[in-house]
């Protein structure tokens, strides 16, 4: 298990496999503050890409961590905030390509899509995973937020002029939340939008984990069912279970890197642990007594994070 300032992981990941992290983005630095962003807070920048950290900095990372010979099945660039701020994005899946020959996953908000540069970059990626939460301009400004100047024409003819042109997986994802995108109205302004993108996958998600905002609220069973019904794609499951894997022998610190990571419920905690045949409750109250992680309650279960 390597947890690096830019390169962690191995993860498992719901649609991935085992995933390698790399995040050229660190401390929360987002263009925009979804209501459902699990980071909290992301510290507000503009629709400006700078270079945010050395690609040579993440790349001597990447090789150390080639170094343990970690098993995964993909490279994912994501990390904490938005990694098409970083400009080196195009020289850091170059790089990552010339190291290794496992798929190159990019996760993004798709925002730096209506400029070409950021286009080009991104499409040297295997499978590139946009979002794609909001379908008009009230919608966008309600739930991805984004900061001052970006209008949600520009987002979504970004990605439908990247998804045209990009030859790679394109894989849609959308977070529905109650009562803001999850109408009659939304579904049917999401199905004109949708005819637009040339997409492989559409993913149908929800929040699982507290979000920045209360109100951004999980979509019911019964809604998924619909939205799928109207929309089609594959919904993913509410609370998975066994998700998540490490290399470190002490479930403590593997949990404890994980969580730092990536906050976890209590199934998932459980899960992990059942997995390596322990008793959860040694380490579960040990993860209680420690004092950088909180534990929030989220829709009957707990979910353990670390403090900001
Ligand atoms: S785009 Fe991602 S990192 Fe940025 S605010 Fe939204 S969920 Fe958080």
């Amino acid at each position: 298990m390597t947890h690096g300032k830019h390169v962690y992981g191995v993860v498992a990941s719901r649609r991935l496999g085992k995933s390698l992290g790399v995040g050229p983005i660190t401390d929360n630095m987002c263009n925009f503050g979804c209501v459902y962003c699990q980071l909290g807070r992301s510290d507000y920048v503009p629709h400006v890409r700078k270079n945010f950290t050395p690609v040579k900095d993440i790349l001597a990372e990447f090789d150390e961590a080639l170094q343990k010979a970690p098993e995964f099945d993909v490279v994912s660039i994501v990390g904490d905030g938005e990694p098409t701020l970083n400009t080196g994005l195009g020289k850091l899946i170059k790089g990552i390509k010339a190291r290794t020959d496992k798929p190159v996953v990019l996760i993004t908000n798709g925002s730096l899509f209506f400029d070409p540069e950021t286009r080009e970059e991104a499409a040297q990626a295997d499978i590139v995973i946009p979002s794609l939460d909001a379908y008009d301009e009230p919608s966008f400004k309600r739930i991805n937020r984004p900061y001052n100047g970006l209008t949600f024409e520009e987002h979504f003819w970004g990605i439908v002029d990247f998804s045209k042109r990009f030859e790679g997986q394109l894989w849609l994802e959308i977070i529905f939340m109650k009562g803001l995108n999850d109408s009659e109205d939304a579904m049917r302004s999401f199905k004109k939008l949708l005819e637009a993108i040339r997409y492989d996958k559409l993913y149908l998600n929800t929040p699982v984990r507290p979000p920045t905002e209360s109100y951004a609220q999980p979509v019911d069973a019964t809604t998924m069912k619909r939205i799928q019904k109207t929309l089609g794609g594959i919904p993913l499951d509410y609370l998975s279970k066994d998700d998540y894997m490490s290399d470190i022998d002490d479930s403590v610190e593997a949990l404890k890197a994980l969580i730092k990571r990536h906050p976890m419920h209590q199934f998932e905690i459980e899960g992990f642990l059942r997995h390596r045949r322990e008793n959860p409750k040694k380490a579960i109250e040990a993860l209680q007594e420690d004092k950088n992680i909180e534990i929030v309650s989220y829709h009957n279960y707990d979910v353990y994070r670390f403090k900001h």
